[in-house]
């Protein structure tokens, strides 16, 4: 492999880690859960209503109304203040994400004359409710049925398959532990944090700091879908790899190209004597560093030139040297309503060039009003997904 193949592979494994972290941040930032809709084949659950049970009560299909989008305590499970503090979370949940939650509690299926499974029963409401975004069906139903000592955590359409897991994996370690106790209020408070936790990354208290612990949660859960184990055994031994191989090349005894004897490479100090204004000036602003190795036996030098990783300066259009440094000003923040505008100027340290131009800020994103003065769900629909759980 020559140094130019090598330099190829560095900048391709370069250029992955970037995309990662610009991943990472865009993710964090976006909060929403962005799985793709699901490809999954759609159960086609329809609820049929018991003819036996006569033309009593409710509606047509015995599916229960709701008077709130965010807690339907039928079951009367929780007390007021409990019942708040679901709500404000949930509140805050959409506010943050979009995500439409709701907590309901039935006394048993049999108060709506249902004799079918609670999986069809959650499917059935969730559709008829519409929980979710309609577009992005990222909807999630938390239904307890007090009678029948089972749950259920219906998702929206927009899940994929991984998620029944992870919501299996909060029923089970956030509502089944109290539940089996008969303290179901604990459970459901328990529960619903862990459930906005598993969506989100973040637990409701923390959703304005965590903008990058979000975005990498999330990659996670990604890369769990290629195979963790097999990405998590892998990351580290390639990254070690990688700067190794950089450091062995940048470092390795070179022979002269003029008699063949193997080079020394000079001090720091010693290199500056070599180096002309705007080599000195980008070991300066650390965006290139220079060797400079000379031979003992035909005084041949070579300077060798490593651009550094990160740095905040890039190539000067006119003196060519990393020296160009940019730095942007908002001249007018973008609104819901329109866009903003900013200024980027470019300035050289090396040569004095300057240049500046404007560019637009595209508008902020409107997800609409805050979650408190929601009155009911977007129009989201379930294919059947999700978890459930007896105790
Ligand atoms: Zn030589
Ligand atoms: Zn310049």
């Amino acid at each position: 492999m020559t140094k130019h193949d090598l330099n190829f592979a560095l900048a391709i494994a370069f250029a992955v880690v970037v995309i990662g972290l610009g991943a990472g941040f865009l993710v964090g930032t976006l909060t929403r859960p962005a799985e793709v809709a699901a490809e999954r084949p759609s159960e086609q659950v329809t609820f049929t209503p018991d003819a036996s049970r006569g033309a009593g009560g409710g509606s047509a299909t015995g599916i229960p109304g709701y008077g709130d989008v965010y807690v339907n305590d039928y079951a009367d499970l929780l007390d007021p203040a409990a019942e708040t503090s679901i709500r404000d979370d949930l509140i805050v949940l959409y506010d943050q994400t979009g995500i439409e939650m709701t907590v309901l509690t039935i006394q048993s299926l049999a108060t709506y004359g249902y004799t079918g499974s609670l999986e069809s029963f959650a499917t059935a409401l969730f559709n008829d409710w519409g929980i979710g975004n309609a577009s992005s069906n990222d909807g999630v139903l938390v239904l307890v049925s007090e009678g029948d000592r089972r749950m259920r955590i219906e998702i929206g359409a927009g899940y994929s398959v991984l998620w029944n897991d992870r919501m299996q994996r909060v029923i089970d370690e956030g509502f089944l532990p109290d539940f089996r106790n008969e303290d179901y209020q604990a459970g459901i408070l328990t529960g619903v944090d862990e459930t906005i936790f598993e969506l989100t990354g973040n637990y409701p208290d923390e959703f304005s700091t965590n903008t990058l612990r979000r975005g990498f949660y999330r990659i996670w859960h990604w890369i769990e879908a290629l195979g963790a184990f097999a990405w998590g055994l892998l990351a580290a031994p390639v990254g070690a790899i990688v700067f190794a191989v950089r450091r062995h090349l940048r470092n390795r005894p070179r022979a002269c190209d003029r008699c063949g004897t193997v080079m020394l490479r000079a001090g720091e100090e010693a290199d500056d004597e070599h180096l002309d204004g705007g080599q000195r000036l980008e070991e300066y602003l650390r965006s290139v560093d220079y060797d400079v190795w000379h031979c003992p036996s035909c005084a041949h030098m070579l300077i060798t030139r490593h651009q550094a990783w990160f740095s905040g300066y890039s190539a000067c259009p006119q003196c060519s040297y990393r020296t160009l440094s940019t730095t942007a000003e908002v001249l007018q923040a973008a609104t819901k309503s329109s866009t903003g505008r900013k200024r980027l100027d470019y300035d050289c340290s090396n040569c004095g060039y300057h240049d500046s131009e404007i560019r637009t800020i595209p508008k902020v994103s409107s997800s609409s009003g805050s979650g408190s003065s929601r009155s009911s769900f977007g129009g989201g629909s379930s294919s059947g997904g999700g978890a459930s759980g007896s105790w």
